[in-house]
């Protein structure tokens, strides 16, 4: 567990040596399920942590507890976990309350933190006339000015405040990792409302505290959020008083240019796995798409965990092309070991071992079609036998080789059957597939044959169910 230091201390950080392990979180709010733009996130999170053998933390920010449900919480925990992602901790905002009254407690001792009173209808009302003066839609910070009396006034309409954070309206300006110099104008923001008339509080505010506690070094989210980091930067200097290094990726968007949504189920990871796509590929495709690295397979998370590099991310959007990702599921099937799989192709009642894997994983477009040539290998099938290929094929049957079936079985076959059958090409080896495989195309039939074995290539050659 790492310590909890109190909000308000003055952390330094040593800079003496090497820096101390990075701490990074994926804090997705749990209102929906993950599409592969959080998987880009939650993955330039996770895989900068192992790459500096720092902590990844996963954070439920659960605060809005009309829209959180703890299925949506599992269902993340699962995409994670699908990823290959193991957080080093879990944590729920939900249960950490009593540390968001301590910040508010603490910045309203700093004057930091006022009571606001307007409904939502009065503050729409004036931001439609603030527009049509021309001046931007910002609050204007009337609460600020109510005299002591005019509070309980209020009150005793039967108002019941919210809370604004006060900025100091000012450039805040921060080293993002990813954008380089970054500069927001808090002066042109509302005064951020921390603390809902239900006393419920905002996602700005639990996330500041948050990272503050749980000593989060490298805040890395999507360019969606450069605003609330202006923001934020404020609310983590009044409390703390050191600064994480932030870094803001591009956004996933869809081939259509349209962004991704959790609310409309985008390319959700859930529904990318029910249709067999590999995790790697998603993983690779996530992490590689809109940066200056070249988008590969890889065969494991490992090999991803060198290529983050977040001075790499360009800032365009990502386009993510689902056809992309079908190819690269293919393309990562065959890099991956047998031991990668054993697991899974045994839950397709897949009997083989990794000689079956390694002759069939380069003809696979999804991992479930290795059970379609584990049925190939075991049979029984019916063979296909064209009437003019009987003779040439029970010829074949007759020449297939005795002794041990090793993995030159086949060569030796066709070496005796070439010359007999006087066959060659196409005519030699089409009606074998055929017969052997009942399919047209396929692995190699030198690594299939081996798998098929003498009595059941004897049988199909002879046009018997074998
Ligand atoms: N819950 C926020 C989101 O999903 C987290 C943003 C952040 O990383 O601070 O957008």
């Amino acid at each position: 567990m790492l310590p909890s230091p109190n909000l308000g201390d003055k952390r330094v950080m040593s800079h003496a040596s090497s820096p101390p392990p990075p701490v990074l979180r994926f804090a997705p709010s749990p209102t929906g399920l993950l599409h592969v733009g959080n998987a880009r996130t939650a993955l330039y999170n996770a895989l900068f942590a192992r790459q500096w053998g720092g902590t990844f933390i996963l954070r439920y920010d659960d605060t809005d507890t009309a829209r959180s449900s703890d299925t949506f919480a599992e269902a993340i925990a699962e995409d994670v976990a699908w990823l290959g992602l193991a957080p080093d901790r879990v944590e729920h905002q939900s249960r950490r309350l009593g540390r968001y009254d301590e910040a508010v407690a603490r910045l309203k001792a700093l004057g930091r933190l006022y009571p606001a009173y307007e409904t939502e209808e009065e503050l729409e009302a004036k931001r439609q006339s603030r527009r049509r003066r021309g001046l931007p839609p910002v609050y204007d910070r009337a609460a600020l000015k109510l005299d002591a009396a005019a509070r309980p006034a209020l009150e005793a309409e039967g108002r019941r405040p919210h809370w604004r954070f006060r900025l100091d309206g000012r450039q805040v300006v921060w080293d993002d990792m990813v954008r380089g110099r970054q500069g927001v104008d808090t002066a042109t923001l509302s005064d951020p409302v921390l603390v809902r008339e239900d006393g419920s509080y905002l996602y700005t505010l639990t996330s500041v505290v948050d990272d503050i506690d749980m000593s989060v070094t490298h805040v890395v989210r999507g360019e969606d959020h450069v605003t609330n980091t202006g923001v934020q930067i404020e609310i983590i200097e009044a409390l703390s008083g050191w600064v994480p290094r932030f870094g803001h990726h591009n956004l996933l968007v869809l081939p259509s240019g349209e962004g991704l949504s959790k609310r409309l189920g985008h390319l959700s990871l859930r529904a990318l796995r029910e249709e067999g796509e590999e995790s790697l590929a998603v993983a690779a495709l996530a992490v590689l798409t809109g940066t200056s690295l070249a988008v590969e397979p890889v065969a494991s998370l490992e090999a991803l965990v060198a290529r983050i590099d977040f001075a790499k991310i360009s800032r365009a959007p990502a386009r993510f092309d689902p056809a992309e990702l079908s190819a690269l599921t293919a393309a990562t099937l065959l890099h991956l070991p047998f031991e990668a799989v054993a697991n899974r192709l045994a839950g397709f009642g897949v009997g083989g071992g990794e000689g079956f894997w390694l002759a069939v994983r380069g003809n696979l477009a999804r991992l479930a079609e290795a059970a379609d040539w584990w049925g190939v290998v075991e049979g029984p099938l019916s063979p296909v036998v064209a009437p003019d290929d009987a003779a040439f094929l029970a010829q074949a049957a007759a020449l297939l080789p005795e002794g041990a079936w090793d993995s030159d079985v086949y060569a030796r076959w066709i070496a005796a059957l070439k010359p007999a059958s006087g066959r060659a090409g196409r005519a030699l080896f089409h009606p074998l597939r055929l017969a052997l495989t009942g399919r047209e195309s396929g692995p190699e039939m030198k690594t299939l044959l081996p798998l098929i074995g003498r009595e059941r290539a004897s049988a199909r050659l002879r046009g018997e169910p074998g």
